[in-house]
């Protein structure tokens, strides 16, 4: 039976115990609402390590006013059901008031431009928040492994740094995008998406497409490459782009040449629905 620990002193009790029998812990942190994207990393985390524990938590240091955390959806269940079913062992699912003091002031933020990149730029204090739970995360959990999707690019990029620069004595594992049939990129947020927006998302992955494509056909200049994108998705109507661009991998610095390990990331409204999706080049 996997556990459902809601307070932060039943996850450290355990993970002690487990660590005195000399087990591997690994953690998926998610903000629940789970799909086959996060199956697929608790699915990688059951494979590298001895223990799993997924966290089940809506952040809300991570949300600015004005954004979706009061209709973030939520089905604590049909988490359970899932998790257990991928072997999680334990489902860590904490109130706000269990994470954080109402006078907490302590943040982690990266200070270099990296979290002011891509999304960074219409969510200036997005990645302050991610970064400051996740750190909460790894001193709940004291994970061996911690597994994220590269379906958030930016962010994967910016908890290696944070690992990095701070000396965790974690390692990150990056999972790749897992897709609905029609290629749509699985994310919680697509259920705010009524049936014609639906079809009008697809769009997004049809650009990631597009940009693989010209890339192996040789195209190495980025803003030929990030031009075509934007001409396929502005082609659709219920559209409006935040962002598509070429960066570094791994500074998230905007790059002209494509390179092997450029990232090509973008976020568009369609409707009222921010969706992001990416590629790596490979080359
Ligand atoms: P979220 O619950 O949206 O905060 O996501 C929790 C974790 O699941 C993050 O590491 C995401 O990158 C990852 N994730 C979300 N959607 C997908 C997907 N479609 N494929 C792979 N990983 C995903």
């Amino acid at each position: 039976m996997m556990i459902i620990a809601t307070k932060i002193s039943e996850v450290r009790e355990q993970v002690r115990a487990w660590k005195a029998e000399g087990l591997t812990v690994g953690l998926v942190p998610t903000m629940g609402y789970l799909h086959e994207g996060h199956a697929s990393l608790v699915d990688r985390a059951v494979a590298e390590c001895d223990r799993v524990v997924a966290s089940d938590f809506v952040n809300p240091t991570q949300f600015a006013p004005g954004e979706d955390l009061e209709s973030y959806p939520r089905d604590f269940e049909h988490d359970c059901a899932l998790l257990e079913q991928h072997g999680c062992d334990m489902v860590f699912y904490p109130e706000v008031s269990e994470m954080y003091e109402q006078d907490a002031a302590t943040y982690v933020e990266i200070l270099s431009d990296m979290p002011k990149q891509l999304c960074g730029k219409t969510r200036p204090t997005h990645f302050r928040g991610v970064c400051t739970v996740v750190a909460k995360l790894f001193n709940i959990v004291t994970p061996d492994k911690a597994f994220f999707g590269q379906k958030d690019a930016q962010q994967l990029a910016i908890i290696r740094r944070m690992v990095r620069d701070m000396s965790y004595g974690i390692e990150i594992v990056g999972c790749p995008i897992i897709r609905e049939e029609d290629g749509l990129a699985k994310s919680s947020r697509n259920t705010y998406l009524n049936a014609e927006e639906r079809q009008a998302a697809l769009v997004l992955s049809k650009a990631v497409r597009l940009g693989q494509e010209l890339v192996k056909s040789g195209e190495r200049d980025a803003q030929k490459v990030v031009g075509e994108m934007v001409s396929l998705i502005e082609g659709e109507p219920l559209t409006r782009i935040d962002y598509v661009s070429a960066v570094d991998g791994i500074t998230m610095e905007n790059v002209t040449e494509i390179t092997d390990g450029t990232l090509v990331a973008m976020a568009v409204y369609v409707g009222k629905t921010r969706l992001i999706d990416n590629f790596i080049a490979e080359v």
